[in-house]
């Protein structure tokens, strides 16, 4: 099967052809008819999956017909960087087609996205915070919307987006097609999809199970044991990009760190960053500046890198779609790749319910010869000692919720829920009288490397 089937222009053929796409994925397969044909769309996938490009071209194509510089095409998606990426896509797709895009979301000026907007675009890809706040602005209005696609509508629905997306929807025709993705379907956006879907197609792929073709091993260790077992894994594999989460901001930044003075190219993706120190993470790890990238994973959702050979969860995530979704970021679009899963005692039940769900196991991790100096143990998930307060380190000013990766502006921050959950929660194992405890373990475990792994 190949592209020439869907009858495409030749201008967004060429975009195919100069994104080196040979063979439509099966999302493409099944969506891209049914949207050339007028029809809404339920898709349930998950990212990986070619689902940008499935309703990319269809509309790309539907575009070329009508009027130019007219918002004719709204999608809204959870993070800046999925709206981001989606931008990239269209851009990238449509080169010859002289179809604009602009993405909208919070943590940045306004005053470059209200230019774009008035030089005349004919898709906008928004976040719901930032698009709701210039729909107040009246900066433009989305009379002429003839597409509407809700991306990821599971996470917006996670981040507490639900009530701004209904309200995005008064704004829009009611004639109008519809395309609705989510990798889940929880019975807020089933009932959502109801009702503002008009008799879908429904198109799912591959629900809720990680991609095929990323090979999984689980590692059964204890917490401060990770990061030297994380390095054990690094000098003994050959990775290309590695995308390695951690269930909390404060650990991205010390791993990263820790990684860092260790010689390897790594930065951190976390939502204590500004939006240009985001970016410049997230260029610097697409273009390879930076080999090793630790996100938590609000930062890192909708991250379109290619060429991720190694996802590692440092942490396990506390749920299963929180799970494929890391999976998801290698082995994309048939590639394949390696996942490395480090679970702790606590981990256990989460650990099988996401085997439950894969309906198979994840293959144990043998002993790797862990070294037996102590030297590099590193306990990654000690905060610093509380500092007294001085005029040097006075407390620091309270982080504005739009700059935490959610393009939310803190006025409708009110019901963050399980995303933002993961980034804040304090790290275990805190205690002072813990933490002594834990040295003089790690100081006394030498050579008992070999109890870290489960061969089950
Ligand atoms: P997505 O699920 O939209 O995030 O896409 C995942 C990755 O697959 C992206 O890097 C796309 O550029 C790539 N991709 C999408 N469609 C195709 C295709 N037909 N052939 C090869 N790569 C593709």
């Amino acid at each position: 099967m190949s592209f020439t089937q869907f009858d495409f222009h030749p201008m967004i053929t060429a975009g195919v052809q100069a994104c080196n796409y040979e063979t439509p994925t099966p999302i493409q397969e099944k969506a891209i008819p049914a949207i050339l044909n007028g029809r809404d769309i339920l898709g349930l996938a998950q990212t990986g999956t070619g689902k940008t490009a499935a309703f990319v071209l269809p509309i790309l194509q539907r575009l070329l017909n009508g009027p130019r510089g007219k918002v004719r095409t709204l999608i809204v998606a959870p993070t800046r960087e999925l709206a981001e990426q989606i931008h990239t896509d269209i851009t990238k797709l449509g080169r010859h087609t002289g179809i604009k895009s602009v993405s909208i979301y919070g943590g940045v000026s306004k005053l470059p996205q209200i230019k774009k907007l008035k030089e005349g675009v004919d898709i906008v890809v928004a976040c719901p915070g930032r698009l709701l706040d210039h729909l107040s602005d009246k900066t433009f209005n989305l009379a002429k919307v003839e597409h509407l696609v809700l991306d990821e509508a599971d996470h917006m629905f996670d981040m507490g987006f639900l009530p701004v997306i209904r309200r995005i929807l008064k704004a829009l025709p009611s004639e109008r097609q519809t395309l609705l993705f989510s990798a889940t379907m929880p019975a807020e956006i089933r009932h959502l999809a109801e009702e503002i879907l008009n008799n879908p197609v429904r198109v799912q792929i591959a629900h809720s199970q990680p991609t095929a073709s990323v090979s999984q091993v689980l590692f059964s260790v204890e917490q401060d044991r990770k990061t030297s077992l994380l390095r054990n894994i690094m000098a003994n594999t050959e990775m290309a990009a590695t995308l390695i989460f951690t269930r909390t901001k404060y650990r991205a930044l010390s791993l990263a760190r820790h990684l860092e003075k260790a010689g390897y190219a790594a930065t951190s993706l976390q939502g204590n960053l500004s939006q240009q120190k985001r970016q410049k993470a997230l260029n610097g790890f697409k273009c390879g500046e930076f080999k090793i990238l630790v996100a938590t994973d609000i930062a890192a959702r909708g991250i379109d890198v290619s060429g991720i050979s190694h996802v590692i969860n440092y942490d396990v995530p506390d749920t299963v779609e929180a799970f494929t979704h890391r999976i998801g970021r290698t082995g994309r679009a048939s590639r394949t790749g390696e996942a490395f899963t480090f679970a702790s005692r606590d981990d256990r039940k989460i650990i099988s319910m996401i085997e439950q769900s894969m309906g198979k196991k994840m293959s144990r991790g043998t002993n790797l010869n862990l070294p037996t100096e102590t030297s590099d143990i590193i306990a990654i998930d000690e905060r610093p000692a509380r500092k007294a307060t001085t005029w040097q380190n006075k407390p620091k000013k309270k982080v504005n919720p739009t700059e935490r990766g959610n393009g939310r502006p803190a006025s409708r921050n009110a019901s963050p829920r399980v995303a933002e959950k993961q980034e804040q929660t304090p790290a275990r194992h805190s205690k002072p009288g813990n933490r002594q405890k834990r040295r003089n373990r790690a100081a006394t475990m030498d050579s008992g490397a070999g109890k870290l792994f489960l061969n089950t």
